[in-house]
């Protein structure tokens, strides 16, 4: 499966610490993420991710064009709610698609583990 990975500021420290927890099943599929979130993931793991661009930058909205041509099968996004971002409206489009879409979405770690954990995964 292919599977992105967002986290803002706030919420690095949550992902890194997701994914290395979590090393082990993440390595067994593709991973993109964000500019920032990709350099993160990759030193707290060591797996390979291919980075997109800075979500301010438009790495957001990368993700969402993926969405809407099939290429994402899981949406891991730690999105900060204590604080308003330049890039807002991104946010805010991204995850309607990924509601559009139907992907599976995972906005903070207990959903991100439930959503690692489901029998889904080996289907
Ligand atoms: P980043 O982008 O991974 O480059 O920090 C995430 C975001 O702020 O949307």
């Amino acid at each position: 499966m292919t599977i992105a990975l967002i986290a803002h500021d706030a919420k690095k420290t949550d992902m890194a610490e997701w994914a290395e927890y979590n090393k082990g099943t993440l390595s067994r599929h593709t991973l993109y993420a964000t500019g920032t979130t990709a350099q993160v993931v990759h030193r707290a793991t060591g797996l390979d991710i291919i980075a997109l661009k800075s979500g301010p930058l438009g790495g957001d909205q990368q993700i969402g064009a993926m969405i809407a041509e099939g290429k994402v099968d899981v949406l891991i996004f730690f999105w900060d709610p204590m604080d308003t971002h330049p890039h807002d409206p991104d946010v805010k489009a991204l995850l309607r698609l990924s509601v559009l879409y139907d992907i599976p979405t995972a906005c903070n770690k207990r959903t991100a583990d439930f959503v690692i954990s489901s029998p889904e995964w080996s289907a």
